[in-house]
């Protein structure tokens, strides 16, 4: 599925529908002080994904466009699910994406003493009551889209006893389901989140940052919008699935006191084919042994695809593409990989790898003698450096290179075949090596010392050439092969068994792939591409100075297999 015509990232494209908003707003002079005050708002309860990266680079990329602020908020209303170790996974991922903060770090639990004092004026003024129906009751009242719901038999409670009721729900008098905090506003709404929606629950959990301070905590309802109220947010901007929490969020931006009102803003989510986007699940693939971390480089993880060797600039240009609309869709897997390939192929720096090797002897080369050649780090770039490749006697090509029987139409070795090695000299295969059970172990050939560097005073061409590494100068690494993460478009369709859908073939390992000498000198953070093999990049947990281990981030546009599958090779 490679149609992605769209080549050119669009610097100048139209307004999307909330920039039009905010445009319309400043004009108007309804944004105070002129200033537009967006705001991301992750939970702390996993990683963030690649669906994320749209929200960051909406909120904090319109923040710079109209000279505005963007607040990191931390949404740590559930502390029985959230974690520092996300809270600080999360900034990186942000900074690892070029945006930054400053200040502006808040927290929702930084606001739990305010909306403790906002709940008890609301109980003072009858609009919020303690309700003790259970969770399985309270769905029963509250009726369904068809169906008005019914009063709970506490909403009369008398206010002195709701006070009472609620201050010791925050003392720990009672256990966790037994009380509940509800506003009051109208059961027979049409919309569901406004049928007395719950203000307060109780949880006995340690929370990261309060400790055990609290053992009630507010809901995403009560919390999010007075969240924005407090930081002065101008425009409160989230995804879809919220739409129809919007009543719930401008009822509580109205409460009498609350003086700032902010406005929400809903938008498509990403979804990506092949691809699973919820933590909820990417936190069962990793607490079972699926994947090997929340930044397995398989993972859509802003970890997992750091790691797997993505640039924060391909994904800029991935969600830029994909843009801000407010209909839901799924976007291509291919048009990611795409993005993330025009990128690499600016800047990867090529160097020559062979993952399964088979044996070269230039018979006719001297036995001791190694030769430097210079190959351009990147032809893309017209100041790019060069390197040293070494080569000799001996050296290795990638066994798909070598047929003993070619097919018609293939152009590389075979015996009485002349080919190029890139950059170095033209080989002709002579001979074959076999074992007993007849194998190949090594292909003779001998090489045109007319031919230093690929040319021939003769001008003869030949139609194939081949990477390779000499035997005795490459490095020995070891090469993950990384695929996607699931084989189905759709991971768990219409069953919703998602593990059933896992590409058994999303990792391979190459314990022994030879790779230029050149390979050592790079760092976590370096993009590489394999000539003909793939874009490649350090591992940043595994690969040491012994042991080096390269992940692939993404294939080449894949010509050769399609030749392949031509000309019928397997
Ligand atoms: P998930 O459903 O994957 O667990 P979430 O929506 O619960 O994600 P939050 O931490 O609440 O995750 O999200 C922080 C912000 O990122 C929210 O404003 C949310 O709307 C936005 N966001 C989450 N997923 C996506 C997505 N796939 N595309 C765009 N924005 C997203
Ligand atoms: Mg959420």
């Amino acid at each position: 599925m490679e149609e992605v015509k769209n080549t050119e990232a669009s610097t100048e494209r139209p307004l999307n529908f909330i920039e039009k908003i905010i445009e319309d707003d400043l004009a108007n002079g309804r944004v105070k002080d002129n200033t537009i005050v967006t705001r991301f708002p992750p939970e702390p309860n996993g990683y963030l994904h690649i669906g994320h990266i749209k929200s960051i680079c909406l909120n904090f990329g319109l923040a710079e466009k109209y000279n505005g602020i963007c607040h990191l908020r931390l949404d740590d209303t559930n502390p029985a699910k959230e974690d520092m170790e996300y809270i600080d996974s999360i900034k990186e991922d942000i900074h690892w994406l070029g945006f930054d903060w400053k200040e502006h770090e808040y927290y929702a639990s930084d606001y739990y003493d305010q909306l403790y004092n906002i709940a008890i004026e609301l109980i003072k003024e009858g609009k919020a009551y303690v309700d003790s129906l259970s969770a399985e009751e309270m769905k029963e009242y509250r009726g369904t889209l068809t169906q008005p719901g019914k009063n709970s038999p506490d909403r009369d409670r008398p206010i002195e006893e709701n006070l009472k009721l609620f201050m010791e729900m925050k003392e720990g008098k009672y256990p966790e389901g037994k009380y509940t905090l509800r506003a009051k506003i109208d059961m027979a709404s049409p919309n569901i989140n406004l049928r007395d929606p719950a203000l307060y629950r109780i949880k006995y959990a340690t929370h990261p940052r309060t400790g055990d301070k609290w053992c009630i905590y507010p809901m995403y309802d009560f919390t999010h919008p007075i969240s924005d109220a407090i930081e002065g947010i101008t425009h409160s901007i989230c995804t879809l699935e919220f739409e129809d929490h919007r009543p719930a969020y401008d009822w509580a931006t109205s409460i009498d006191g609350i003086e700032h009102t902010p406005h929400q803003y809903e938008f498509a989510r990403l979804n990506i084919n092949y691809c699973l986007m919820s933590k909820r699940r990417l936190l069962y693939l990793v607490q079972n042994g699926f994947v090997s971390g929340w930044d397995d480089p398989r993972m859509p993880t802003v970890s997992g695809i750091r790691r797997r060797g993505y640039s924060p600039e391909a994904m800029k240009d991935f969600v830029s593409r994909v843009g801000v609309a407010k209909v839901e869709g799924t976007v291509d897997y291919s048009l990611m990989e795409f993005c993330v390939r025009e990128d690499l192929n600016k800047r990867a720096k090529r160097l020559m790898a062979v993952l399964d090797p088979l044996e070269i002897v230039i018979d006719n080369y001297p036995e001791d003698k190694v030769e430097y050649f210079d190959a351009v780090d990147n032809p893309e770039d017209p100041e790019s450096k060069t390197h040293k490749i070494a080569f000799s006697k001996r050296v290795y090509i990638e066994k798909e290179d070598f047929m003993e029987n070619p097919v018609k139409g293939y152009h590389r070795l075979f015996l009485g075949n002349e080919i190029r090695l890139k950059h170095a000299y033209y080989i002709t295969a002579q001979s074959i090596d076999k074992d007993e059970d007849g194998n190949i172990l090594r292909v003779h050939c001998t090489y045109d010392p007319e031919s230093r560097g690929g040319q021939t005073p003769d001008g003869r061409k030949v139609k194939g050439t081949s990477h390779w590494v000499s035997a005795d100068h490459a490095l020995c690494a070891e090469v993950r092969q990384y695929d996607k993460l699931f084989k189905a478009e759709y991971p768990g369709g219409d069953t919703g068994n998602y593990l059933n859908d896992i590409n058994p073939e999303s990792l391979v390992v190459i314990e022994k792939a030879y790779i230029e000498k050149d390979a050592e000198n790079a760092k976590v953070g370096d993009y590489l591409q394999f000539i003909r093999n793939g874009y490649y990049c350090v591992d940043s947990k595994d690969s040491t100075k012994e042991h080096m281990v390269f992940n692939r981030t993404v294939t080449l546009k894949d010509s050769w297999a399609k030749q392949k599958s031509k000309l019928g090779i397997k």
